[in-house]
């Protein structure tokens, strides 16, 4: 039977058990007929019969085992086959009643049998099993003198079955044995190999360009040059570099292939995970070397292929003592190994270990330069928006929301995560705001403030140190990570780390995924390092926008300057374009010369200023107010008809006559006079718009001052 291709079934629980148990009961029924011998014929013609038929039943499952471990290409399970060659013994030797009589056989046995039981059983098994032979009656030998050889060998047996069990461990162990071997090794795979516990991590698009693939493609052809160059010196046909499979599934995956005579598949191979030349070399270490009959058992190749293989070779790959992988050759046509193949492969080994080094160190490389470049652009997408605000930039967008955007995005980008909220915390911590959201799915206003407080983002805030929550949910606790207005999915995973409050941003970074997913302390890391460049691209914003605010403000009032103020009514207007109504409010403060004139040019400005405070709290958020000369001011109202603009414009007048100026111990008030004018009735365009709103304010100072006057068309 061939066994080639083919995967090893799962044990059957219940056969495991079977094995389990048998040797134990058998020895205990045993042990009750043996003193059945000293009470008559019948008994001891049944006890023999018991023990004939046992032995015979034992030396069957014994056989059925080797014969099954050998078809399925694995070793055969060390501990099963002593526990059955130990029960076969028992029974046999109850045959011959000189020996049974003696209890040898069984004062030996009995403690192996413990190492097939855990730890404290097999104690408490070993010592009842030795008392009761010490103690129980009809031995034919006089008591006292084996007494003490009985003793020392339960304690040898009870030894020998403890060394078993922890050189060999429990049955079954070689498999579990194999997988924490390719455990260990899993946590060597090169980093492109390791799916990050089953999950397949897509390298973030620009990594890949950036020289990665690059590295394992070299590499992988270093290590087939190599298996080549063995080809004839060993006198193999084909010759594989097998590793162990970080993912799920096959247990080996085949990472270069050399065949004699050119081309063949490569990574085809389906190799079991018992499979006895590789477990030589990557569990024992050792080169495995077999030819003739004994190779034909251990084919394996492509699945096509029938043939058996007339020699078979591995040699174990180490890296800095760790098994890496191992070198499987294989020869189909008839004669020997090309001598010394053993040392041939070694040296194979050596050669493709060194490389794997080397390629080990030039990735780390590739990463560092990938990751700088990433952090590069970063950087030099946050210094192109002072550029791009000359114009490029969106109106609606402050070169800060900018910063935070690009932050985001390369962070998504960077995790390849479903939903990235930069969160800005208020002082105390209890409130927040989304700063910024990438790739989510609901849109959001960015100013509302939201309580925080109870959730574990105000616990990274407050704590300043990163969280991470698995999509289980575990170490979630009582707590929700976001606020339930911010959360549109129970299930996801999570990161927070924290932002600290230097460069005029405190708050918190979240990612979420969907899917399963698995942070880790490297994640944090990478958006730790995107934060802190994100930060000094704050500090740049700010000082743009103070620039931004400088160009375009009032220096002594803090309201629009005129030419901004011009700028951005035009703006409007050409939206509106005439289909909805919006006033222009020209105000001029009356008897100004006055006050200048009476108390002096300060007070004149502390009057300018306090003005200036009352307009500003008239305006909504749609609304302009700018200085347009001395002082006079203008207001844009949007949206606003002839109607409400004439009472906005009233409440103003009335506020600014109420307001109280103290100077010298004197106080005084003053009155201004105020022109409406009307969009789209009076005019279109700014310029119009503005000459016909000074146009009424003149009518407002011709009739008496401290009054309002909208424009009178023709
Ligand atoms: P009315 O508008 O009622 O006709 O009289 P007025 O006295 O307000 O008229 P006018 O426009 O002639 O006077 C404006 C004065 O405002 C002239 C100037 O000295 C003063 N002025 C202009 N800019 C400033 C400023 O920034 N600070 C101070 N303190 N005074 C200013
Ligand atoms: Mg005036
Ligand atoms: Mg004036």
């Amino acid at each position: 039977m061939s066994s080639t291709g083919k995967r090893i079934p799962l044990r059957q629980r219940g056969e495991r058990a079977v094995r389990k148990y048998t040797v134990p009961a058998l020895s205990l029924v045993h042990l009750l007929f043996l003193p059945a011998g000293r009470h008559g014929d019948a008994w001891a013609r049944w006890s023999s019969y018991w023990a004939a038929s046992a032995f015979a039943a034992v030396v069957i499952l014994l056989l059925r085992d080797l014969i099954s471990s050998r078809s399925e290409n694995r070793l055969p399970d060390v501990p099963s086959v002593l526990a059955w060659a130990a029960a076969g013994l028992l029974e046999f030797h109850a045959l011959i009643p000189a020996v049974a009589d003696s209890r040898l056989v069984p004062a030996v046995l009995f403690p192996s049998v413990a190492f097939l039981l855990p730890g404290l059983p097999a104690a408490i098994y070993s010592a009842a099993a030795s008392a009761w032979l010490l103690w129980s009656p009809g031995s034919a030998w006089p008591m006292s003198a084996w007494m003490p050889s009985i003793a020392g060998m339960a304690v040898l047996g009870t030894c020998a079955g403890w060394a078993a069990r922890r050189r060999i461990g429990r049955p079954g162990a070689g498999r579990e044995m194999m997988q924490e071997a390719i455990k260990e090794s899993r946590s060597l795979v090169l980093p492109w190999e390791d799916p990050f516990a089953g999950r397949e991590r897509k390298l973030p698009a620009d990594i890949e360009h950036l020289g990665l693939l690059r590295v394992r493609e070299e590499h992988m052809d270093a290590v087939r040059r190599t298996l080549e160059g063995l080809l004839p010196v060993t006198g193999a046909e084909r010759i594989y570099y097998v590793h162990p499979s970080p993912g799920p599934g096959r247990p080996f995956r085949v990472g270069a292939a050399a065949h004699r005579g050119g081309e063949g598949g490569d990574g085809d191979l389906a190799i079991p995970d018992h499979f006895v030349p590789l477990r030589e070399a990557m569990l024992f270490r050792r080169t495995f070397v077999s030819e003739a009959k004994d190779a034909g058992s251990w084919t394996v190749g492509e699945a096509k292929r029938e043939e058996r293989a007339k020699g078979i070779a591995t040699a174990p790959v180490v890296v800095e003592g760790n098994v890496e992988g191992a070198i499987l050759a294989t020869r189909f046509a008839e004669g020997r190994w090309t001598e010394p193949v053993g040392q041939m492969l070694e040296m194979g080994a050596y050669f493709i270990a060194k490389e794997l080094e080397g390629a080990r160190q030039r990735y780390q490389e590739a990463l560092h330069l990938a990751k700088q470049e990433g952090f590069h652009r970063l950087v030099r997408r946050i210094a192109e928006i002072s550029e791009k605000a000359d114009g490029g930039r969106q109106e609606s967008v402050s070169p800060r929301g900018e910063v935070y955007r690009v932050a985001a995005e390369q962070v998504r980008r960077h995790l390849d995560v479903d939903r990235v909220l930069l969160v800005e915390t208020a002082e105390d911590g209890k409130r927040g705001r989304i700063a910024w959201e990438a790739g989510g799915t609901t849109s959001r206003d960015g100013e509302e403030w939201v309580p925080v407080e109870g959730t574990y983002l105000e616990w990274v805030t407050r704590h300043g140190v990163h969280r991470i929550f698995s999509d289980a949910g575990t170490g979630r606790g009582k707590f929700p990570v976001l606020p339930p207005a911010w959360s549109d999915d129970s299930g996801e995973a999570h990161l927070l780390v924290p932002v600290p409050g230097t460069g005029g941003f405190r708050g918190v970074l979240a990612c979420a995924s969907r899917r399963d997913r698995n942070f880790d302390g490297r994640d944090a890391e990478a958006v730790a390092e995107i934060l802190a460049i994100m930060r000094m691209g704050i500090s740049h914003a700010l000082r743009l926008e103070t620039l931004e605010k400088q160009a375009e403000c009032d220096g002594l009032t803090g309201l629009l300057n005129r030419k901004t103020f011009q700028e951005r009514l035009n703006n409007v207007l050409s939206r509106l374009d005439g289909r909805y109504a919006c006033a222009v409010i020209m105000i001029d403060i009356d008897h100004f010369k006055k006050i200048n004139d009476t108390y002096g040019h300060p007070a004149g400005d502390e009057v300018l200023r306090k003005v200036s405070s009352v307009i500003r709290k008239t305006v909504r958020k749609v609304d302009m107010a700018a200085r347009y000369g001395g002082e006079e001011f203008v207001l844009y109202l949007h949206m606003t008809d002839r109607q409400h603009a004439v009472q906005v414009a009233e409440r103003l007048r009335l506020m600014i006559r109420q307001t109280r100026f103290v100077f010298g111990g004197k106080e005084l008030g003053v009155t201004a006079s105020l022109g409406v004018a009307c969009h789209p009735a009076h005019g279109r365009t700014g310029e119009e718009l503005l000459g016909h709103a000074d146009i009424s304010l003149y009518r407002s100072k011709e009739s008496g001052r401290d009054r309002t006057s909208v424009y009178l068309e023709q």
